[in-house]
């Protein structure tokens, strides 16, 4: 057996020099050199004879002569040509901007070719080929894979370096127990020594399989660990939440009940609750909050809840000391605008306050608590692991505070099941009543004044008021986009009666409250505002919103924004304005057909892969090698088997090597 952990330079050809460019890569040890899957195969197989070419992609094997570089006319752009030839005929090949292509070939060497060839400056040629040494190839494969290039090592590279350990994956043990020894080794060698595409297949299942074994595996485990940390046990009081609902202005709805009612079960457990609250924009996943603070602070414990901006945390401390504050809790917000910071601190060292509100302002080391018992963090998404246990850890007595975190994008089943490793999530899968869906349409530019316009009048003359959004604070002479600012002049000019205000987040942050306040006052009819108002703004008077540019931004960015509206029982319109005459993209025609923030989630996951949306999913660290989230068969199968594995406690010292790996997605992976 081999040590996989050894550096890359143990490797047969690879220098320090070349150690040097892998490591920034990211591969420093030979396993994660084997690892280096490719990214694609090219098919050499049944090559052309070069005088029975055709116009388009064609293969050739030849040798190559009367290579030279030149620099065109455009600028910046080299050329690099030179003539193929076989038995049957020659052909001009063309390269561009790849003056290596001059030193890859050897002068008697025979060489794949595969590109098109085309019609080029009035003469056929063969336009910016791949090319690969035929003795590299399996001759009876003609399968070659394609690595991605990094630095200064080509794919031609990496198949040379490769072709050196060629022998050294018999070596590589198992990792994990499967039904078959050897499987690792022999899907390793397959990816990087096809014998066929099938096989491929084969190979790369296998992989995936065992990435997702990994994954769900650490997520398992996270979920042990977290049930082994001890919580204060919080006792439900009855009689006080009945009192606290009769004071609200409107009955909770059966999806608020029983995520509230799974919250109390959870919060009386000497575990700590971990569990994710999910719900559409505008579900009233507040509220639920609300009640779970209530509770934990009629326990005689500390609340402390984060929000991702000063406008929602804002919003909170208003909306929640308005049902609170009647009855005997002490709220308090802590941002970064918050005047007398230290006395705050003080009082919630000293338990004088029961609910404390902020944003990153909370995280700081020099705000204690006395005995913080719950943790609410809303769109629990915009916070990295380590902001989220920064506040974990301001539990006394190295108790672990219970864990509420609130999402409005919904993370898909097969995401719950791998990465969140089977988390207890509450679902808000119902809207509160009266809700009516957001009437949305696309609309091009030239159409807003006919269409749009008159929309504007009829819903400020109603009393009702609208959002304008806008991509850019300033103008900026390079591209089209109308900015915050001069959309409001030009708003203001067009309807002369309306109040109308600007925001966005560069300005100070009580500059942003005031505006904010104003609108939620309603004296102001039009808010003309960038992406802050994204997550969380609640002014259920407003009901038309425009979004400029809707092209720019991702489908559940989109739906959030489109969540400021229709949060009433009034019909509200979501307007999406695309420039120029394109056709509007998949995202826009999704979102137009639905309200539903489930699907749109799972249609974003499949548009743009995991690593775009989730969290710490963010930075791509979790982006998966070759398994994919909608391969749900794979996903069960890894599921079982990871639950086997965990029954027998001997595994976690016999395979060492898997449990060294997993540390860095356990990491990933926990909500808290
Ligand atoms: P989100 O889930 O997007 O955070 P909010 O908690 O901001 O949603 O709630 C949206 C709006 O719905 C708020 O104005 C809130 O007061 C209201 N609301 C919450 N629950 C109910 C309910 N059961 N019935 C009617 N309105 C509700
Ligand atoms: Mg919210």
């Amino acid at each position: 057996m081999m040590d996989l952990m050894e550096p890359v330079e143990s490797l047969k050809g690879v220098g320090e020099k070349t150690a040097e460019i892998l490591r920034k890569f990211g591969i420093k040890t030979v396993k994660d050199f084997f690892y280096n899957l490719p990214r694609d195969y090219e098919n050499y197989q049944a090559p052309t004879s070069i005088n029975e070419m055709r116009p388009g992609k064609v293969v050739i094997k030849g040798r190559i002569s009367g290579l030279s570089t030149r620099r065109a006319k455009r600028r910046n752009l080299s050329v690099t040509e030179g003539v193929i030839s076989d038995a049957t005929g020659a052909v001009k090949v063309v390269w561009f901007n790849q003056g290596y292509r001059i030193k890859q070939f050897g002068p008697e060497k025979e060489y794949y070719f595969t590109g098109n060839f085309e019609l080029k400056n009035g003469r056929y040629s063969l336009i910016s080929p791949s090319a690969a040494e035929v003795a590299q190839i399996d001759p009876r494969t003609g399968l070659a894979p394609v690595y991605v290039a990094h630095g200064g090592l080509k794919s031609n590279d990496f198949r040379r370096l490769m072709g050196n350990s060629r022998e050294k994956f018999a070596l590589v043990p198992d990792l994990l127990p499967s039904v078959k020894t050897g499987l690792r080794k022999e899907s390793l060698f397959q990816v990087h020594f096809p014998s066929s595409v099938k096989d491929i297949e084969k190979a790369r299942e296998y992989l995936a399989y065992e990435e997702l074994f990994e994954l769900i595996l650490a997520a398992k485990l996270n979920r042990r660990e977290n049930e082994k940390l001890k919580a204060f046990k919080i006792p439900f009081n009855l009689a006080k939440t009945k009192e606290f609902l009769a004071g609200l202005p409107f009955t909770l709805t059966g999806a608020q009940k029983r995520a509230t009612w799974e919250i109390f079960q959870d919060m009386e457990k000497k575990e700590p609750m971990n569990r994710l609250l999910q719900g559409d924009v505008g579900s009233g996943k507040t509220m639920v909050a609300a009640m779970s603070a209530y509770g934990a602070v009629l326990g005689g414990y500390q609340v402390a809840l984060l929000a991702p901006t000063a406008i929602l945390a804002t919003q909170h401390f208003e909306g929640l000391s308005r049902v609170l504050e009647p009855l005997g809790v002490r709220v308090a917000l802590l941002t970064g605008a918050t005047k007398k910071k230290a006395e705050l601190k003080k009082q919630i060292v000293n338990n004088e306050i029961d609910l404390v509100i902020g944003t990153h302002a909370l995280l700081t080391d020099d705000t204690e608590f006395s005995n913080l018992g719950l943790v609410v963090i809303d769109e629990q998404h915009r916070f990295g692991v380590e902001q989220r246990q920064k506040l974990m850890l301001k539990s006394p007595e190295h108790k672990a505070p219970h864990l509420l975190a609130m999402t409005a994008t919904p993370i898909p089943r097969s995401l719950q099941l791998t990465v969140f490793g089977d988390l207890d999530v509450s679902v808000l899968s119902e809207m509160p009543k009266g809700r009516q869906p957001i009437k949305t349409r696309i609309l091009q530019e030239i159409e807003t004044r006919d269409r749009l316009y008159p929309r504007i009048v009829e819903t400020v003359e109603r009393g009702n008021q609208m959002y304008w959004i806008c991509k850019a604070i300033d103008d900026d002479p390079r591209t089209e986009t109308t900015s915050v600012k001069s959309r409001t002049m030009k708003l203001q000019k067009l309807f002369p009666r309306y109040k109308i205000e600007f925001l966005h987040g560069r300005m100070k942050p009580a500059e942003k409250d005031a505006v904010m306040e104003r609108f939620a006052r309603g004296e102001t009819q039009i808010l003309v505002s960038t992406t802050v108002v994204e997550v969380g703004v609640d002014v259920p008077n407003a009901t038309l919103m425009a979004i400029e540019n809707a092209e720019n931004y991702g489908l559940a960015q989109l739906h959030q924004l489109r969540g400021r509206v229709g949060r009433g029982v009034e019909a509200s319109e979501c307007y999406l304005i695309t420039s120029g005459d394109m056709q509007p993209s998949r995202r826009l025609r999704e979102l137009e057909k639905s309200n539903d923030g489930f699907y749109l989630a799972e249609v974003d996951l499949k548009l743009r892969g995991p690593g775009e949306i989730y969290g710490a999913l963010q930075h791509g660290a979790l982006d998966l090698r070759i398994a994919t989230f909608s391969d749900t068969q794979l996903i069960h199968r890894a599921q079982r088997d990871v639950k086997e594995f965990l029954k027998k406690p001997e595994n976690m010292v016999k395979y060492k090597e898997l449990m060294t790996g997993i540390t860095k997605y356990q990491q990933l992976t926990t909500l808290n």
